[in-house]
């Protein structure tokens, strides 16, 4: 059967890091191909090219057999192709059906046609087990529902390529399994599926052939059928992996972290958190599992004093911190990995030394008198991009 799709030699380059080194990869009409990597092994950045999101610096691209030069999401769309992002790009107060139109609407003269949209959504959510609501709002609307208004998005601009980047991030279990219902009833209808993840078990139940992504360069294609967990993280880290660390049983000291009867309100005010306690100990690792949503986001933003809780006490070494704002909760020595680097950990827009200051910056010896000192973030940061193995990049690089 002819190729859907077919990427040859694909080089993408942001400065110093080759993020796609090479690559070839392509999709059958039918199947789900998964794409399979660390993160920042450039799977994104492959399906951004492909997206018309970057220009590739090498490589081909054909659709049907026809080769084609995708210069922008628009011409990525006439050619059949629909993307599913990590972060959902719908408007929270426009319905369901307002949303999957935007940009397409059928009009009557110069007025969107909202019935027509309307019939059209709820036949192809039928068709596909989408179950979708066209008239609901997409801020009362689940993440997993979300992420079927998504898919019928695409559909609606007739994608025959499917593009889902991490969708499994942000489901539960159950949501996981309709989505790969979702998935079966596409493919049947032959649309050609790129799901993207790095999730070992899923990328096995749900593709056809894997492909995977190492440090930019395509490593292995391989069907799915008969491949095994360990042989994929062999490929994708490019080591054995054990699946589980033998570890001593902790030695632990005493509390550092205590959390006592928290309650918290989320940004729209309602209860997120209600009545959360625990401790955490010198020398152990504390697991909080959950589905997001449940409170996760509010309970390290009240610990990290970005949110301040309705009641309840936080205590680091014995010292108040809950409500009392980031900069204490720094010199009280939390620190703080968030979720979304781009938006909280990170100034894009600042070197890795400016960003590797940013706790200390008021504070001698990267301060005096109030001027920064760049030779001393400068030595600040040289010891710490070698030891923590930051790639691609020196203090001054973006
Ligand atoms: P993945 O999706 O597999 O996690 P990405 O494609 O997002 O990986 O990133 C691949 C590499 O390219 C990473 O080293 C990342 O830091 C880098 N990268 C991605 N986008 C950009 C960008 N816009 N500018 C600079 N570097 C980038
Ligand atoms: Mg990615």
């Amino acid at each position: 059967m002819e190729n859907a799709l077919e990427l040859r030699g694909i080089t993408k380059r942001f400065g110093s890091i080759v993020a796609n080194d090479g690559v070839d990869f392509d999709l059958r009409p039918g199947e789900v191909h998964a794409l399979l990597g660390e993160n920042g092994a450039g799977k994104s950045t492959l399906m951004s090219v492909l997206y018309g999101l970057y220009k590739p610096d090498e490589g081909e691209m054909r659709v049907d057999g026809r080769p084609v030069s995708i210069g922008s999401p628009l011409e990525a769309i006439d050619l059949g192709i629909g993307m599913v992002h990590q972060h959902f790009m719908l408007v929270p107060v426009m319905t369901v059906a307002e949303n999957i139109v935007l940009a397409n609407e059928p009009r009557r003269g110069a007025f969107l046609d909202v019935d027509a949209a309307t019939a059209r959504v709820r036949e192809l959510s039928d068709r596909y087990g989408l179950a979708v609501d066209p008239d609901a709002r997409i801020e009362d609307v689940s993440v997993g529902m979300q992420q079927r208004v998504e898919i019928l998005r695409a559909l609606y601009r007739g994608a025959r390529i499917l593009v889902l980047d991490e969708p499994t991030a942000v489901l539960t279990a159950q949501e996981a399994q309709e989505l790969f219902r979702v998935l079966e009833a596409l493919k049947a209808d032959g649309t050609g599926i790129v799901f993207i993840s790095h999730k070992l078990n899923e990328v096995l139940a749900v593709a056809d052939r894997i492909s995977v992504l190492q440090r930019g360069k395509k490593v292995a294609t391989l069907d799915a059928a008969g491949a095994t967990e360990a042989e994929l993280a062999r490929l994708m880290v490019g080591r054995d992996v054990l699946f589980r660390l033998d570890k001593e049983a902790p030695r632990t000291g005493k509390a550092m972290l205590e959390v006592s009867d928290l309650h918290a309100a989320d940004d729209r005010g309602l209860p997120a958190l209600q009545g959360v306690s625990f401790t955490v100990h010198g020398g152990e690792v504390v697991g909080i599992a959950g589905v997001d949503g449940n409170g996760q986001a509010e309970l390290i933003e009240c610990v990290t004093g970005l949110r301040a809780p309705t009641s309840g006490t936080i205590e680091v070494e014995g010292k108040p911190i809950a409500g009392r704002g980031v900069e204490r909760c720094l010199e009280a020595g939390v620190g703080h990995i968030p979720e979304d680097r781009h938006r909280r950990g990170l100034v894009l827009d600042f070197d890795l030394a400016e960003n590797l200051a940013m706790r200390e910056y008021r504070r001698p010896p990267m301060a005096r008198g109030g001027l920064l000192s760049p030779k001393r973030l400068k030595a600040n940061a040289e010891p710490l991009l070698k030891v923590f193995d930051v790639r691609g990049g020196t203090p001054d690089t973006p």
